[in-house]
């Protein structure tokens, strides 16, 4: 039996294998599907600490994932798919493929995932010129006017990346004021290439017959009128929903899926399990905040598996 698994690797997994790691707990590190989580599919992070002239949120993961195991982390591809929890453990994961684990304390880190419009449009046009991280896509839409859906700082942030590539970007969003922050609203709107498309929605990516992404089909809230703009891109940037399908049945969540910690610790409703990071933060969701939280619960699980010995 395992003595502590953590499960994915993004900023909280991570910092939590290199508190545990160093606190002699042998972690076993479950990376799920984005080994590194989401900030292997972001460009430039300028806001972590340490790193004046900013560094490229891969780089970033990929010095995280060396220092895990440069303290004895044991880092392994598994998906976890179910689970059955026991207060004061063991905790048993069932990962696709068939394998089960068995482990004392167990942290949850599993990050969060981008959010879908929910269009049909949308979904059959997935990868053929919709797509949901510029850093992995954009490089397709050379020369091409692209859209991108949003007004937090993570549209106008894919927005921003993307002038690099497009001949020009329209950021659509359903409302008349920014949701990011002053910094990232003033870089959009000062851009040459940006063009924000105040108050409205999309209704149809097009073209689905063709296959490809030729135009999006969107309608002003205010006005009612919709009109078509000619792109070749698409991408949507509209926020995130937690990777908890796997846990929130056995774990207390809220409404949105994110899990409940006791209080100022991350201590879940079963005792021996551990959250940290976005998939327990619906508020903050930034890598220095993931990364805090996973050091809180690596020494909350370091003490808990002390005081049971
Ligand atoms: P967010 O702040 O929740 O913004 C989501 C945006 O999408 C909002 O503008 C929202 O509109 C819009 N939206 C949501 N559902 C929609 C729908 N169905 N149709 C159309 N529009 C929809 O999410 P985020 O931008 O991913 O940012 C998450 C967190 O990460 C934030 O705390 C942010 O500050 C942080 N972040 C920071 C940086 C940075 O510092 N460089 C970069 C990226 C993210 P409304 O405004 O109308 O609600």
């Amino acid at each position: 039996m395992e003595k502590l698994v953590i499960v994915a690797t993004g900023a909280a997994g991570l910092t939590a294998a290199i508190y545990s790691a160093r606190a002699n707990l042998d972690p076993l590190v479950l990376a799920g599907d984005v080994t590194g989580g989401q900030l292997t599919t972001t460009t430039d992070v300028e806001n972590y600490p340490g790193f004046e002239d900013g560094i490229m949120g891969p780089e970033l993961m990929d010095k995280m994932q060396a220092q895990a195991k440069r303290f004895g982390a044991r880092l392994q591809q598994g998906y976890v798919q179910d689970c059955e929890l026991t207060d004061g453990g063991p905790h048993k994961l069932h990962l696709q493929g068939g394998k089960t684990i068995e482990c004392e304390a167990l942290i949850v880190a599993t990050g969060a995932s981008p959010r879908k419009l929910g269009l049909d449009s949308e979904r059959k046009l997935e990868n053929k010129g919709v797509s949901y991280c510029a850093t992995c896509d954009g490089f397709f839409f050379r020369g091409v006017p692209i859209a991108v859906v949003g007004g937090g700082d993570s549209a106008l942030e894919e927005g921003l990346f993307l002038t690099k590539f497009g001949t020009k970007v329209y950021i659509i969003h359903r409302r008349d004021e920014f949701r990011a922050s002053k910094i990232m609203a003033d870089r959009a709107l000062a851009h040459d290439k940006i063009e924000v498309v105040w108050d409205s929605v999309v209704e149809e990516v097009l073209d689905v017959e063709k296959g490809e992404v030729t135009g999006v089909r969107v309608r002003n809230v205010k006005t009612d009128e919709t009109r078509v703009i000619e792109v070749g891109g698409f991408f949507a940037a509209i926020g995130h929903i937690p990777n908890t399908q796997a846990f929130g049945k056995q774990l207390k969540v809220d409404e949105a899926g994110y899990i409940l910690v006791d209080g100022d610790s991350s201590r879940t409703s079963v005792e021996g399990v551990f959250a940290a990071g976005d998939c327990a933060d619906h508020v903050y969701r930034q890598a220095i905040t993931a990364a805090g939280m996973g050091c809180r619960a690596a020494i909350d699980a370091e003490r808990w598996l002390s005081a049971r010995e």
